[in-house]
């Protein structure tokens, strides 16, 4: 799935990415040679998940990234996270999910899947987490 247009229509498209994702740092998400410019959720430069749950949990650290950078401090890269629950049956509610995390390789300078927790089977018990995780993510969102 390609980058937002705006990326290319700003000029700052990395020349090597097919999916035409910015041409930023895979840690601090800054632009290169520009740290006054960040580029976060679908039009990372990064393969992680194109997925609401994963741009969700990677915003908060690009946030404190450039709060940092604000105040001329460092953090720590911390990975995103993407949770997805799928309901495939609603009379009981069933769902099967996938939680996974990701790391940098340094021999092969790739990212990689980290702690993937997947549940393949059908249940109520993955029905009822769906709705707990969703609760979460509403209450997060919107200060409820
Ligand atoms: C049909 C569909 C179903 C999906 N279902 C799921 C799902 O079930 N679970 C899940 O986790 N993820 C799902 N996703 C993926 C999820 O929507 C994205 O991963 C997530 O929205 C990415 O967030 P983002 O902030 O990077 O981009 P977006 O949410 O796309 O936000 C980008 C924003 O920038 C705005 N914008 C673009 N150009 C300009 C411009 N020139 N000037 C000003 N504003 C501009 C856009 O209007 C938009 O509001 C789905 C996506 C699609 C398309």
């Amino acid at each position: 799935m390609r980058a937002s247009r705006l990326i290319e229509e700003a000029g700052i498209t990395d020349k090597y990415s097919p999916q035409k994702a910015a041409n930023t740092d895979p840690f601090r998400y800054h632009l290169i040679g520009d740290e006054r410019v960040y580029v976060t959720g679908d039009s990372r430069s990064q393969p992680f998940s194109k997925g609401g749950h994963t741009a969700h949990s990677e915003a908060q650290y690009v946030a404190e990234v450039i709060a940092a950078h604000a105040l001329d401090r460092d953090v720590h890269w911390r990975s995103p996270q993407t949770m997805c629950f799928s309901a495939v049956d609603i009379e009981p509610l069933r769902a099967m999910s996938i939680i996974t995390y990701y790391k940098f390789d340094q021999r092969t300078e790739l990212f990689a899947f980290d702690r993937t927790h997947l549940i393949e089977e059908w249940d109520t018990q993955g029905g009822q987490a769906s709705l707990a995780w969703a609760e979460g993510m509403y209450r997060d969102m919107f200060y409820l």
